[in-house]
């Protein structure tokens, strides 16, 4: 993130008076149960992708952005999803030697913290699952990219008229019946789409079905209140770039109760996203510490 500590707290400072307004717009909501039943979701079985990248060469072909870099030079750093990169596949060891890995992308959170965040409502959870981005309503304040605890949303710094850049969830394709580019085009059914709460249902299933061979847990199912990409994975989710210590509680319901107190919001919104930036920048460390030891790996 380019967002720098002094940049960030005199954006905090100055745009204060922003969480007013944060305060009198709709918070994202936490779904209830009956909704949660008919939202999509994308399991991504880390065990069943062969590397192949075809998901990121789908992505950039629907999102019209530049085609991902090819080779398998690409795989020896870790890499980060960017403003023409929405998806990125990184690389684990296997336990018993070979290869894992794990694609990224913007989870679509049930509950997204960078909707909370945004002022301007510019990003917003839609009642289909998808959390989209309307760049005519971003004013550029960019406190969704501190918000958001997996680090997804870039900016476009050097455009003129710069906008928030994300993984969609192809959410056009999705109003017309398809599933997202990637799992269309992933050929070694690593990727499932269609309704979250069968998915996880399906996910625990493979879990239970080889409970020697896989991590006890699915990524996504609680982390940040849950989110509708989940994953399943035998090597630990941090080593596939997925951030370890996300809070288990959305991040809405964390600031809903202050932010409904408009008294309260000149005081406690710039602390909250201190808050928000303070773990991002501790995420951003150890993600640099992780890459710094996989390139050691790599040489040695
Ligand atoms: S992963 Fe980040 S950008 Fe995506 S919905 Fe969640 S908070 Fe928003
Ligand atoms: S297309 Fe499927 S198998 Fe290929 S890298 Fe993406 S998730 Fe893995």
């Amino acid at each position: 993130m380019r967002l720098g500590r002094r940049g960030f707290l005199r954006m905090a400072g100055v745009t204060a008076g922003t969480g007013l307004l944060a305060a009198t717009r709709a918070q994202a909501k936490v779904p209830q149960a009956t909704e949660e039943d008919t939202l999509p979701g994308v399991l991504v079985d880390t065990t069943r992708c062969v590397g192949c990248r075809a998901c990121e060469a789908a992505c950039a072909e629907t999102n019209q952005l530049p085609a991902p870099p090819e080779g398998d030079e690409v795989m020896k750093t870790r890499r980060d999803m960017s403003q023409t990169a929405f998806t990125v596949v990184n690389r684990a060891d296997a336990p018993g030697g070979g290869d894992r890995f794990g694609k990224k992308q913007c989870l679509h959170c049930l509950a997204p913290a960078c909707a909370s965040a945004c002022p301007v409502r510019a990003l917003d959870k839609q009642p289909t699952g998808p959390v989209t981005y309307d760049a005519s309503k971003c004013m550029g304040c960019r406190y969704c990219m501190v918000a958001c605890p997996f680090d997804v949303p870039k900016y476009e710094y050097e455009a003129l008229a710069p906008r928030v850049r994300k993984c969609t969830f192809c959410a056009e394709r999705q109003a017309e019946g398809l599933p997202p580019a990637c799992v269309d085009a992933c050929p070694s059914g690593a990727l499932t789409f269609g309704k979250r709460h069968v998915l996880l249902e399906e996910a625990k299933r493979r879990i239970y079905s080889e409970p020697e061979r896989f991590v006890h847990r699915v990524y996504g199912e609680r982390e940040a209140g849950g989110t509708s990409f989940m994953y399943i994975s035998d090597v630990p989710f941090e080593a596939l770039a997925l951030p370890a210590g996300v809070p288990e509680k959305p991040y809405p319901s964390l600031v809903a109760g202050a932010l409904g107190a408009p008294p309260l919001v000149m005081t406690l919104w710039p602390p909250l996203l201190m808050g928000l930036y303070a773990f991002s920048k501790r995420r951003d460390e150890v993600a640099a510490g992780e890459q710094g030891h996989d390139q050691e790996d790599h040489h040695g």
